[in-house]
């Protein structure tokens, strides 16, 4: 068997004729053709006959063969299409604008989607910011379908990432799980461009939609879905009632004597836990607060209640209880819960909804864990483009399998 048609079976291409190979000092270099003689426009695919120009010896990078990087080198044509004007001609390899494989790219991201940064980075030797943009162009090869068709239950939530410099809005699908949009900012306008996108008649399907309290997001429930039932998220409540505790806690540290303020700072997370996962040492703790400082020590039971009426199951119940809370919250003399017994007295019929429904963003807590997750592996990629991408591949039920399955 000759060299080259050894290799051709080596690099498994299609519709492509491997001509010769060199072995340089990154690895080889092979050079290809396609196989089909009369080159055809990238633009729409035709067969186009005048060739305007061409680039010597482009290369595009393809899957390892043992120790060697392997790319492939080729004198890409452009050509002058009646249609497209002059425009490349379209490889069977590679996409179009890209320096890699379909090969390549599918293996990035089939490894995208199982394993972490470093591992993809060393072992596909691409730096991690390219992994991003070959995300952004193999996710379009692989969605399939509109995914905001048959939406009723729906959950949004927002991102931060670089820090919490920057936002990103995600839509999940409560009924099928999964991510089905997303897109950068936070605001109202952002997620209006969701409904939007919707369109009138699937905006009116909606039945329910879990969000935080932030009135960017309920402004363009109310304005945009007015039928959606609005469920305030249950672990966003949960996280208030922690911030006010935290609150109480700092200014107590502030108020307490020299000696007590190193007990105090201590009692943080005994006081934030649920009780039934407290250790010995952080029971102690709690009830040491119990026995000196009783301000703190109510500002932990209010946090505790809050948690229980959540926990019940009867709408009505729910709903006296939360305003008999709120009531003791505004005689609590802490300021913090004090804040907090306007937000739930404003914010009621959203907070009771979680309890009649159970639905809240925290429900598809896996998928949340999961998002959250892939968000810090983003850092390092170019823009929230390639972090969308990412999200997407790895949380809208995309299967991929291995390049040579
Ligand atoms: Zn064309």
């Amino acid at each position: 068997m000759r060299a080259t048609t050894l290799l051709s079976k080596i690099l498994g291409l299609n519709k492509t004729r491997v001509r010769n190979v060199t072995c340089v000092d990154e690895g080889l270099v092979v050079d290809v053709v396609p196989s089909t003689r009369v080159p055809r426009c990238s633009g729409c695919h035709c067969r186009v006959r005048t060739v305007h120009d061409r680039y010597e010896g482009r290369r595009w990078r393809h899957l390892d063969v043992g120790p060697f990087r392997v790319w492939l080198r080729y004198g890409l044509r452009r050509v002058r299409c009646p249609r497209c004007g002059v425009c490349v001609e379209f490889v069977p390899w590679a996409e179009n604008q890209s320096w890699f494989t379909y090969d390549f790219e599918e293996h990035v991201a089939y490894l995208a989607q199982r394993a972490d940064k470093t591992t993809l980075s060393t072992l596909m030797r691409v730096a991690w910011r390219t992994v991003g943009a070959i995300i952004e162009r193999v996710l379009p090869r692989h969605q399939s379908g509109d995914r905001l068709d048959g939406l009723t239950h729906i959950g949004v939530d927002e991102l931060s990432y670089r820090r919490h410099h920057e936002y990103v809005t995600v839509i999940v699908d409560h009924v099928r799980g999964g991510v089905v949009w997303a897109s950068p900012g936070k605001n109202a306008e952002t997620f209006k461009a969701f409904f939007k996108e919707l369109g009138k008649e699937r905006c009116a399907q909606l039945e329910a939609v879990t969000l935080d309290m932030s009135a960017a997001y309920l402004k363009a429930v109310t304005e945009e879905s007015p039928q959606a039932r609005i469920i305030f998220d249950r672990f966003h409540v949960q996280r208030l009632a922690h911030d006010a505790l935290d609150a109480v806690r700092r200014e107590q540290v502030r108020e307490a004597a020299p000696e007590d303020k190193h007990d105090l700072k201590n009692t943080r997370f005994a006081l934030q836990k649920n009780p039934w996962n407290l250790s010995a040492i952080e029971e102690q703790k709690v009830a040491d607060v119990q026995r000196t400082n009783r301000p703190l020590y109510r500002a932990y039971l209010l946090k505790e209640t809050l948690a229980k009426i959540l926990d019940g199951g009867q709408v009505n119940v729910a709903r006296k209880k939360l305003l008999e809370w709120a009531d003791w919250a505004a005689r609590s003399r802490l300021r913090p819960f004090q804040k907090l017994a306007r937000t739930v007295r404003s914010h009621l019929e959203g907070i009771v909804a979680y309890v009649a429904t159970g639905l809240s963003n925290g429900r598809s807590e896996g998928l949340n864990g999961k998002i959250r997750t892939i968000t810090r592996r983003s850092f390092g990629f170019h823009g929230p483009t390639s972090l969308i991408a990412l999200i997407f591949l790895c949380c809208s039920g995309i299967t991929l399998l291995p390049v040579h399955k």
